[in-house]
Order: C-alpha cells, then structure tokens, then sequence
C-alpha cells in the first residue's frame, strides 16, 4: 500500500500529524497540489512535497530551494506522505519520528512538464513548473543514481530565476504562508 511507511514510523495517538484517510478521496481540484514544509527536526530542512496519484510524493532538501540555476541542492527521497499532510503545521513530538516544528513554508501547484509524469518520476527526471506564493517558474528533480534516494532540485533558467548571492529565498522568505510567522 502506498503510504505504508509512513504509517509505520508513526503513532498517531501520540503525533499530531494526519493519518490518511483509509479511503482516497478523489481530489475535487484538477490542480495539483505542491508545498514545502519547512521541518526543523534533529537538523533543519525543508520537505519539498508534489501531489501525485493521491499521495505526496516527497523530497528533504536540507539547504531548502535556490532560485539560482547554477545551485543544485541535494532532495533526498523519502516515503510518500498522505495528501492531507499539505496542509499540515504542527509540532511533533519529541521521540516522535521527526519530531520537532514543522511550517508551512510555501503552497501551490505544480504542472508536470513530462508528458508522461509517472515515467518522468519514475526515471528519476522530472521537469515541471510551480505557481505558488514563494516559488514559480521551471524546475527539475533529476535522481542522480538509479536506485538511491539521492536527487537534485534545481531551478530552470526563466524569467524568476536569480542569483543566489542577489536574493537567498530561505533568508529573505523564512515565514509560514499560513501564519505569516
Ligand atoms: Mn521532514
């Protein structure tokens, strides 16, 4: 089953983090959803999240995303986690798996650029373009060894690509787009 592990490295009558619904609800939304949870656990890092076949399929970028073509930042694959979890600020519980403040750190959607997204994802080299509060334009996530977790999120040269010496986006952005804290 699709989110097996995450069920299994949490309990959920300790942490408040979403269980999944048992039964997939259809998204009522063609769009698809895209966040970014920023997640200060044991070390702080972003959790870079795209909807895709009813779950999120998920990334953790310890440095957070770059709008710099030239910066590739690691995205380091990890299990699938409910679609309900988009939504989720929190803190979970120390002992907790991952415990520590998650937040919001950005929301939006994601249009897959691949004809094909699921063989894109499943080559491990996806290009797609985000509309969200923080983050907008052409990306890519390219796995850079067949089967590792090991990826790379890099910006696509654009019209909102910049300089990452001009303007650090996890330095001049660092807030909740749910609280604006
Ligand atoms: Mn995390």
């Amino acid at each position: 089953m699709p989110l097996d592990t995450y069920k299994e490295k949490r309990n959920f009558k300790v942490t408040p983090e979403p269980a999944g619904a048992p039964q997939k609800k259809k998204s009522e939304s063609p769009k698809l959803q895209y966040v970014i949870q920023k997640h200060r656990a044991t070390s702080l890092h972003y959790d870079f999240r795209l909807e895709h076949n009813g779950v999120l399929l998920s990334w953790a970028v310890p440095k957070g995303p770059s709008l710099d073509p030239s910066v590739k930042r690691l995205a380091m694959h990890v299990e699938d986690h409910p679609v309900e979890y988009g939504s989720f600020e929190g803190i979970i519980p120390q002992g907790q798996y991952g415990g520590g403040t998650v937040m919001l750190w950005d929301k939006g959607e994601w249009i897959p650029e691949d004809s094909n997204p699921t063989e894109a994802y499943q080559k491990g080299n996806m290009t797609f373009r985000l509309k969200a509060e923080k983050l907008n334009g052409k990306w890519k996530l390219i796995r850079i060894n067949k089967n590792d977790k090991t990826w790379l999120l890099i910006k696509l040269k654009d019209e909102v690509a910049q300089p990452q010496k001009k303007y650090d986006i996890t330095v001049e952005e660092p807030n909740s787009v749910k609280t604006s804290q």
